[in-house]
């Protein structure tokens, strides 16, 4: 059989322990039979990035730049623990933090949808698809204990030593303060990406704040998206047939509750982090949750949203068979290998790409599951299977 042709090569970021096992057998299992796969290979497995002073990761991030798509592999976030279980030089940071520093990106998360796994909300028939702001707020937050009495006030400084103040708060007794910022730069990225993925998709874009109490800094969310929506995206999305639709937050999360789903929800940093964790237990296992990184200049980057799964490493270490769900990893691929064939206009990679997602929903349809789904799929004739045996049922489906 010929094998499909690529042009532009993806990215490939090689990353840790189960999913590290599990990259592998994905890639010669369902890929390669397939596809004359084209990759620029980048190890990001925590010995590698230890070798190289984490440089390794800087370079895939700026080739992935380069090339405007990248699969990647979970990766240890090195601790303590792994310092010395790896015999670290450093404790390197979180690659995900780096490459979204270097891409600006904005995460967007959606569960995979099978029948028989009923969302527990039980008028979701689509995916929906939340997009994190994950830059400033809370999470860079500059925080006091007060022990008052005591005035808190904000001062800012500008370079010429202009200063605007106000006063928070008159403290009579003990207290907390605390201090947030964002920037109009990383808002409009956002903005930019929440756009760009709606129209890729072609799903409406929900996006919600609390600007009626907060009327400066969550209202210049909403006007930073309404402007870039007017100057860069209205007559695209009206083309598209899709619609942006501003609410408040209270009054998305009732709509959220009652609706079909098949839509974007761009959620600020805090809303984000909270909200995706709701999404993903009511959507059933974090085994099933894809996640791509999106740059406002439109460049992807795709991985699995759970990480290396640690405890199913430790036993395959000892000889055991794991039965762990290669499906998020498996749709990161395919989500790189149909962004890479629609920029390259290679239709016959676009078509293997939809049948590759189709023929593993279509296996945990059948029954043959990992065993993290054995609770979660409602089927007569269930047969839990180890990793490869699930992913050569999907190759013989294809
Ligand atoms: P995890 O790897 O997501 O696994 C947590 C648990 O969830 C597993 O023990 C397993 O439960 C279940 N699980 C997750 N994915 C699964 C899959 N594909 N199939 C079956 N079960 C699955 O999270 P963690 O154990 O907290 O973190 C492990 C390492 O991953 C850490 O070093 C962390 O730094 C890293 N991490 C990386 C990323 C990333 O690269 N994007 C994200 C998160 C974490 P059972 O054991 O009960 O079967
Ligand atoms: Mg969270």
């Amino acid at each position: 059989m010929s094998r499909i042709e690529m042009k532009t090569p993806i990215v490939e970021m090689d990353g840790d322990e189960m999913t590290r096992i599990i990259w592998k057998e994905i890639k010669d299992i369902v890929i390669l039979p397939f596809v004359d796969l084209k990759t620029e290979y980048f190890d990001l497995g925590l010995p590698n990035r230890d070798k190289t002073g984490d440089q390794v990761t800087i370079d895939a991030a700026n080739r992935t730049k380069e090339l405007g798509v990248a699969v990647k592999c979970a990766t240890i976030t090195p601790n303590a623990q792994r310092m010395t279980e790896y015999n670290l030089h450093q404790m390197w940071k979180s690659p995900n933090g780096t490459i979204r520093a270097i891409l600006d990106g904005t995460v967007f998360r959606s569960p995979i949808l099978v029948n028989g796994i009923k969302p527990f909300v039980s008028c979701w028939e689509k995916p929906i698809t939340i997009a994190r702001h994950a830059y400033g707020d809370v999470y860079r937050n500059t925080e006091f204990l007060v022990d008052g009495p005591a005035r808190a006030d904000l001062v800012v400084t500008y370079p010429d030593g202009r200063q605007e103040k106000q006063t928070v708060f008159e403290y009579t007794g003990g207290g907390v303060l605390q201090g947030q910022y964002n920037t109009d730069k990383s808002i409009a990225a956002f903005a930019k990406s929440c756009f760009q993925y709606s129209l890729d998709t072609k799903q409406d874009l929900w996006f919600a704040t609390k600007d009626t109490i907060s009327k400066v800094y969550d209202r210049r969310f909403k006007d930073i998206f309404e402007k870039i929506y007017k100057e860069e995206y209205e007559a695209k999305f009206a083309e598209a047939g899709i619609t942006y639709f501003y609410t408040l937050i209270d009054d998305a999360v009732a709509r959220v509750m009652r609706s079909k789903g098949g839509f974007v929800w761009a959620c600020k940093n805090y809303d984000g982090d909270v909200m995706s964790d709701m999404l993903a237990s009511a959507c059933g296992s974090l085994a099933m949750m894809t996640s791509v990184l999106v740059s406002p200049e439109g460049v992807y980057e795709f991985e699995a949203a759970h990480g290396t799964v640690t405890r199913h490493y430790y036993r395959y270490l000892k000889g055991e068979q794991t039965s762990t769900n290669p499906m998020a990893t498996l749709f990161a691929w395919t989500g790189a290998l149909r962004k890479r064939a629609q920029m390259d206009g290679l239709q016959d990679l676009e078509n293997f790409a939809a049948r590759l997602e189709k023929c593993a929903v279509s296996t945990i349809e059948s029954g043959i599951i990992t065993g993290d789904l054995e609770s979660l799929l409602a089927h007569p004739d269930k047969r839990v299977v180890n990793t490869a045996d699930f992913l050569a049922q999907v190759a013989s489906n294809l």
